[in-house]
């Protein structure tokens, strides 16, 4: 079986061939997000189209799309609720009509990190264990659930999926979300550089060489010896780190898998997680797995395949 998926991420567009449960063809396309969706469709369109050509796939071989967003998926009623920020006019665009006009085939929706997590439980780090949690650290902070085999979403689709928005700090700032004190609002891609300019140390530190500070410039200078870096990255752990117990405490899992650009600037995130979480969460029964996924930047793609093949 073969089927298109897209991953419309908020920094980049992937979309992959799959056959088989194997990504046959890949492309990474840079995601124009805040232009909204509709504006990139012409491009995705030629991207997905080019690569069926380059790799002999006849339309009429395609038996599905799937395609994962950043925002609260009605998994039923192939509707995106609502999104923040990122694609806003992408909240209740007709996806199932666009992928019939254009390429006569069926689409299948799911929230990004939840489509991950069941790429991951089906094809990667999360294979045989049914109680699992997926943590991305990414531009923002994104959770999904899986718990006794099943994939959790809620009355209202978002059970399980806003694990990125439970408060770590009642005094933080208002997160993009609405809420206070979010793990997002508090340590993600999204605001690491507003964090470090609003610091009082900002001008003594080598940050303020960089025009553009990411966790990659976090991880150098800090292991250079650059206080504010430091002090930065001791506080994202520790976010990242309580937010992981957190989400323990909610949804018992025996297995957690970790994913997101903030994992490629650093090995030593894991065992700074992993020490923590056997410090402080309460699970009397054992100690839950931590690992990284093993579909790096692909899982979601593989999750809406499984998806695809449910749905026929
Ligand atoms: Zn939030």
């Amino acid at each position: 079986m073969s089927i298109i998926s897209m991953d419309l991420g908020g920094t980049n567009v992937k979309a992959g061939l799959v056959k088989d449960g194997q990504v046959t063809a890949r492309r990474i396309l840079k995601a124009h997000s805040e232009a909204g969706l509709i504006k990139n469709i012409p491009y995705i369109e030629r991207a997905v189209d080019e690569m069926l050509e380059e790799n002999g796939n006849e339309l009429d071989s395609i038996e599905g799309i799937g395609i994962s967003l950043p925002g609260i998926v009605d998994f039923k009623g192939k509707r995106l609720l609502a999104i923040n920020k990122k694609y806003a006019d992408a909240v209740h665009f007709d996806f199932n009509e666009w992928v019939h006009k254009k390429w006569g085939s069926i689409a299948t929706l799911e929230n990004d990190a939840r489509a991950a997590l069941i790429g991951e439980w089906h094809y990667g780090a999360g294979k045989g264990c049914d109680n699992l949690i997926m943590v991305t650290l990414g531009t923002g902070v994104g959770s999904s659930v899986i718990i006794e085999g099943k994939v959790l979403r809620g009355k209202h689709y978002q059970a399980g999926c806003l694990g990125g928005h439970f408060t770590l700090n009642i005094n933080g700032k208002i997160c993009s979300c609405g809420n206070v004190g979010c793990m997002e609002s508090e340590a993600s891609s999204n605001v690491i550089a507003d964090m470090a300019r609003d610091n009082p140390g900002f001008r003594q530190s080598l940050l303020s060489t960089q025009d553009d500070i990411d966790y990659r410039t976090i991880f150098r200078f800090a292991r250079d010896g650059d206080s504010l870096a430091i002090e930065l990255l001791q506080h994202s752990l520790k976010v990242w780190s309580a937010g992981i117990v957190n989400l323990v405490h909610a949804y018992d899992p025996e297995r957690i898998i970790l994913e997101g650009g903030v994992l490629e600037s650093s090995a030593d995130i894991l065992p700074y997680i992993r020490d923590y979480i056997d410090k402080y969460a309460w699970t009397p029964w054992g100690k839950p797995e931590l690992v990284r996924a093993a579909n790096i930047n692909w899982a979601a793609v593989l999750g809406m395949y499984h998806l695809v093949k449910e749905t026929i």
